[in-house]
């Protein structure tokens, strides 16, 4: 089972330091939740640690089974295993949902081990059921004209059929109603497995709900500045941040 470790990532945007030493351990089976407020770096560290390459990684190391990930391309980090299901996923006009994913599956399974074009539209069909998308999703051209909900439902249906490693979910709950909500949620629950690991980034804890984490850690100004279980979660949702700066001396 998979083990990724963070050590004192430090990243910057546009020479501003974003991510100022995180430090996190993930082992395969395991749920851990990222809450933090607004403008912490939360979608910082889930771009960093996919290669988006307008951030610039400046110390500190990351670790996919003992393999440098900060030295793999961002089309091999995804062949790693790593899967990010984004905030604000981009639309692509010209290539269609279907064959975006099925090229996505075909790079991670590797030359000479493509899945067969019968296979992947059973199986694309059967999660699309199961997240109660319409099967006409799979030929619109990806994530455009989309709504919000559609948009995180076809993110939750990428994760599925990858088989990932390390899944990362930035704010997969935004914008979702309460329905659409537990339909990811039981998407995500569904591939929960020894085989992998999740990151789950979060505002609210409400998603915690519906995914329960293993671990629950507090971002603030880059790095992690506390840990705990669900309880912490529960706490943040009751008392929001300011207990935590009190207790660290941080000063906004
Ligand atoms: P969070 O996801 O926790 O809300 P972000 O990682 O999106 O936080 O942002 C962290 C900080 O980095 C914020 O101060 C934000 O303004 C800044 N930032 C993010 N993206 C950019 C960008 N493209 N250019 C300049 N600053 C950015
Ligand atoms: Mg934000
Ligand atoms: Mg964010």
């Amino acid at each position: 089972s998979p083990k990724f470790v963070i050590d004192g990532l430090r990243a910057s945007i546009e020479d501003k330091e974003i991510l100022k030493g995180l430090s996190l351990k993930i082992n395969g089976g395991e749920v851990h939740a990222i809450m933090g407020p607004n403008g912490t770096g939360k979608s910082t560290l889930a771009s960093a640690l996919m290669g988006h390459p307008k951030y610039e990684v400046t110390d500190g190391s990351v670790t996919l089974d003992g393999e440098d990930v900060l030295e793999m391309a961002v089309d091999e980090r995804a062949r790693a295993g790593l899967f990010l299901a984004m905030q604000y996923p981009s639309e692509i006009a010209g290539v269609t949902n279907s064959d975006f994913l099925r090229s996505a599956i075909n790079a991670r399974r590797g030359e000479g081990n493509e899945i067969s074009l019968i296979k992947f539209i059973r199986q694309m069909e059967g999660k699309m059921k199961d997240l109660e998308m319409n099967t006409e999703f799979a030929h619109r051209y990806l994530n455009e004209g989309f709504s919000g909900g559609e948009k995180k439902r076809n993110e939750i249906l990428q994760m599925m059929m990858l088989e990932p490693r390390l899944v990362i979910l930035d704010e997969i709950d935004s914008g979702l109603d309460i329905d659409a909500l537990r339909i990811v949620a039981d998407g995500v629950n569904a591939i929960r497995s020894e085989e992998r690991g999740f990151l789950i980034i979060t505002h609210y804890q409400r998603l915690l709900n519906y995914i329960k984490p293993d671990y629950v850690h507090v971002m603030m100004q880059g790095r992690i500045v506390k840990s705990g279980g669900p309880e912490l979660a529960e706490r943040l949702e009751a008392e929001g941040y300011d207990w935590i700066k009190e207790e660290l001396g941080i000063v906004d």
